[in-house]
């Protein structure tokens, strides 16, 4: 029997693992996949760098800046233009834009404001955008902040979770943004290899179907007809693979499930574009990083990219085009081919440039499923109004056997990304060390 039983091998996994292999601890890894990273997932293509998954560092996060010095991998910092497309081909800086362009941040910070002052009470984003009584305008802007970003649906994520992410963002510089050089999953990759010099087995295509466990002792089988058992258990598994039920617990565990269904996964449609050239230099634009529309979305249900990015100061010849929250859903039926027709279409347009002229410039383009992805179902957590408590309680062991951790189970505001998932795994870790300290 071995000490630890660690479920998924994505940030939260192996964060976990290496902080339980480090106190002499035995840890198998189980992964359903054929890698490690989870949701960190990147590919060179065409000689970029391309990221179907996470991608940027937020700010200044120590716990992966740590790792990343300690594995001598090196990060750059996002720089350049951000730039404003009218729909009539016309460009330009966003700091030319200064009122309108603030308004997502004042509303957010006088979101905040409230939330401060009324800390017995809750409401979601569109609750709170109709009680303030802000005009449509400034509320469609900030929609599209909010929604964009958190992959989240205005009408359910909460504001007390919305507050408490920007202060937690505000602490670590978080409108900086950071690449890692040659790709996120040279991080898992290096993590990897370091657990398995430190003789962790990590077992892939070992998908945990059914967890039986009783005080103190786990037994997990695979998909694959394959069992290990353990003293407990740390679970990585994404929010919506707890919420969809594909594991059989015994005993039940419907009181943390309970709580995992009070929360919600995310939804994004992001597609990476490469090019034979950087042609937005020819075009005036060489540093442009950031393209924001003028005004956000008319909401009419047409599947559209509306937001893009260069990886400036990288000058490789790539654009991602991003949609988040309902507006991701709205791609839900199209194929590949049809979504990436669509990015390119709505690049045109934010150019102005005639349909197609873009074409022949294309050589690739990237998309990963992640809402049919069977190992994510989504692409990351958000909170709704009334749940905050819902993480914290996640976060409690079951009979100090089972230990709940994931982006998912980051209660410091920092859930929905890399440094949360690391910080929730070192978390469990430390959970489970002092548990079976004190058993012995
Ligand atoms: C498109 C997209 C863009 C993003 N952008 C950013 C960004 O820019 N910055 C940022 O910080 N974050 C970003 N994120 C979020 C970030 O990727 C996640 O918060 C983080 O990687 C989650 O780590 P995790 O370990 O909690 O979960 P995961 O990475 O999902 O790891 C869970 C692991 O469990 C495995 N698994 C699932 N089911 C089973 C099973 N039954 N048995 C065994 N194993 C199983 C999965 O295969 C996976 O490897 C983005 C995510 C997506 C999808």
């Amino acid at each position: 029997m071995s000490d630890v039983l660690v479920i998924g091998a994505g940030m939260a996994g192996l964060s976990a693992a290496l902080r339980l292999a480090e106190a002499n601890l035995s840890v198998p890894v189980l992964e359903a996949r054929n890698r490690v990273g989870g949701r960190i997932f990147s590919e060179r293509v065409g000689g970029c760098d391309v990221e179907m998954g996470a991608e940027f560092i937020h700010g200044t996060p120590q716990e992966t800046l740590t790792l990343l010095e300690r594995y001598g991998l090196k990060h750059y910092e996002l720089d350049g233009e951000q730039l404003v497309y009218d729909g009539k081909g016309n460009l330009r800086q966003q700091e030319e834009d200064s009122a309108a362009d603030e308004s997502p941040f004042t509303l957010l910070d006088q979101m905040a404001t409230w939330s401060d002052t009324h800390p017995h009470r809750d409401l979601s984003f569109a609750e709170w955008l109709a009680q303030e009584q802000i005009s449509s305008n400034d509320a469609a802007g900030a929609i599209g902040y909010v929604e964009g970003f958190n992959a989240a649906d205005h009408r359910v994520i909460g504001v007390r979770g919305l507050a408490m992410q920007q202060r937690a963002e505000d602490e670590i510089e978080g409108d900086r943004l950071f690449h890692v050089e040659g790709g996120y999953a040279r991080l898992p990759e290096a993590m990897l290899d370091d657990l398995q010099k430190r003789g962790v087995e990590i077992v892939f295509r070992a998908c945990v179907v059914a967890v039986d466990w009783s005080d103190g002792a786990v037994a997990v089988s695979t998909g694959e007809g394959r069992a290990f058992s353990a003293k407990a258990a740390i679970i990585t598994l994404p929010l919506a693979v707890l919420q969809r039920r594909s594991v059989q617990w015994t005993p039940s565990v419907e009181d943390a499930l309970h709580q995992a269904d009070r929360l919600r996964m995310g939804s994004v449609c992001r597609v990476s574009l490469v090019f034979k050239q950087r042609w937005w230099a020819e075009r005036r634009h060489p540093k442009m990083s950031f393209l924001f529309p003028q005004n956000r979305n008319s909401n009419d249900g047409t599947p559209r990219f509306e937001v893009f990015w260069t990886p400036y100061p990288n000058e490789q010849p790539m654009i991602t085009a991003w949609a988040g929250g309902p507006a991701a859903l709205r791609f839900a039926d199209m194929s590949q081919q049809e979504i990436v027709s669509t990015a390119i279409r709505n690049l045109e347009r934010a150019f102005g440039l005639q349909p197609q002229a873009l074409d022949s410039e294309l050589t690739d383009a990237r998309l990963h499923p992640w809402q049919e992805d069977a190992f994510a179902l989504g692409a990351y957590s958000y909170i709704p109004s009334n749940a905050l408590d819902a993480i914290e309680k996640l976060t409690l062991p079951l009979h100090n056997t089972l230990f709940f951790a994931g982006e998912h189970t980051d209660t410091t505001g920092h859930w929905g990304t890399v440094h949360g998932a690391i910080r929730s795994g070192v978390r469990a870790a430390k959970q489970v060390i002092s548990t079976l300290r004190r058993e012995t």
